[in-house]
């Protein structure tokens, strides 16, 4: 789970809006309720790493909400905003440490950005969340690697690639998954450096497999590279230089990114897929998906979320779900791959219901390059062997 998630609660609407874009510019990941029975709830299963909240709201005040926060051995960063006089600020934050919560400080309503972005900031820093600057070190460190999870052809079962995924490898704070940091990084220019990083890797190590193999290798990609970084025109470039067919490299981009994000991203995946790359539509079904979008992008495969895939051997709604995919994907000419297949009997519906390819635990985990042919010798061995 990303360090950068942020709750705020809050009764006035404008007021929570500001804190979340100044949270927002800041590296945080925030989410807001007004309900202190909603609050409750999403602190107990998101476990957030930062707290806002407002001293006063209708049914229940800031001490109570710190009582039960407290009750909870919440280790949560807490900030208190309020309209209340400084006085009372002061009290509410005694209030707060008495109970033995970690309050971060708090700000007179209203609300002074600087200072707020000051305390964002500030709380970033004790928090140990992980910045786009410490990305950039780690990057010109060579603290980064991939890892490569097979795909698997559902008909045949030979392999057709891998999806290259990336692992930091922190000197102190050891492996950290990208979830942590990559949500950090689609806000900032510092994508554009981390997905030439991971191109250049994944390109690397095509080569040195050359021979052995000629499958295909995803990389996964965010909508800002479509703009600032020239995608279209790096990837071309960097193929050519180290000697890799376009044909074999898919790029994944996940669905709201696509569906949210501007013409450039259109005109950039059109570019690369008349070149022959091939792209995927990562995540889908959890993206608000136009039809008439999906009808227009240029893509080769549809990759359904394991949201719906982990289930849906046992659950009628998922199974519903990833055949109406399934369908939706073939009825456009287009390949389709599920995610997050963890059981045979999962790998056994996908393949009734006419699902192309698969990948997940059962088949095989994430992998460091070096260990990619072994695992494709022991593959084709148990192929040959059913
Ligand atoms: P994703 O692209 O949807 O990748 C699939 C994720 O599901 C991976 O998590 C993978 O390890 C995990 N997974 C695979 N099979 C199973 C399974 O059977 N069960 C379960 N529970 N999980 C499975 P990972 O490596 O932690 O990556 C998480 C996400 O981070 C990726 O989701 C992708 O969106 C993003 N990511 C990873 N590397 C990069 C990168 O280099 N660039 C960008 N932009 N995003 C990346
Ligand atoms: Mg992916
Ligand atoms: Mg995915």
């Amino acid at each position: 789970m990303p360090s950068n998630r942020l709750i705020v609660i809050d009764d006035e609407p404008s007021s929570s809006a500001t804190i979340g874009r100044i949270a927002r510019g800041c590296g945080y990941d925030p989410i807001f309720t007004t309900d202190a029975d909603d609050f409750r709830s999403r602190t107990l299963s998101w476990n957030p790493t930062v707290i806002v909240m407002d001293l006063a709201m209708p049914e229940m005040d800031g001490g109570q909400l710190m009582e039960w926060l407290a009750l909870q051995g919440c280790k949560a960063h807490i900030l208190i905003v309020s309209g209340h006089d400084l006085a009372r600020l002061r009290e509410a934050e005694e209030t707060g440490r008495a109970l033995g919560l970690k309050i971060a400080g708090s700000l007179q309503k209203p609300l002074h950005l600087e200072l707020l972005r000051t305390v964002f900031r500030e709380i970033y820093e004790a928090a140990g969340v992980l910045s786009a600057e410490d990305v950039s070190k780690a990057l010109n460190n060579g603290e980064f690697s991939l890892a490569y999870q097979p795909l698997v052809d559902l008909k045949g079962g030979a392999v057709i690639g891998f999806e290259a995924l990336s692992r930091w490898n922190h000197p102190t704070r050891g492996a950290i998954p990208p979830a942590t940091f990559i949500p950090t990084l689609e806000t900032n220019e510092a994508m554009n450096g981390f997905t030439l990083h991971v191109l250049r890797m994944a390109l690397d190590d095509m080569r040195r497999w050359n021979g052995a193999t000629n499958f295909g290798v995803s990389i996964n990609v965010s909508a800002a590279n479509c703009g600032t970084m020239g995608l279209d025109e790096v990837v071309p470039a960097e193929c050519i230089e180290k000697g890799i067919d376009i044909r074999r490299l898919t790029l994944e981009i996940t669905e709201t990114a696509v569906m949210f994000e501007t013409a450039r991203v259109d005109v950039c995946l059109r570019r690369l897929h008349a070149l022959g790359a091939q792209v995927s539509i990562d995540d889908f079904g959890t993206g608000h998906s136009s039809l008439v979008k999906l009808h227009e992008l240029p893509f080769s495969e549809l990759k359904i979320d394991r949201k719906f895939v982990a289930n849906c051997a046992s659950d009628h709604q998922s199974s519903v779900l990833v055949q109406a995919m399934t369908g939706l994907a073939h009825s456009l000419n287009k390949r389709v791959v599920a995610e997050g297949v963890e059981t045979r009997e999962t790998m056994d519906r996908l393949r009734a219901w006419n699902c192309d390819i698969c990948q997940g635990f059962f088949i095989g985990g994430p992998m460091p390059p070096e260990d990619v042919s072994q695992w494709l010798n022991q593959h084709s061995a148990i192929a040959a062997s059913r």
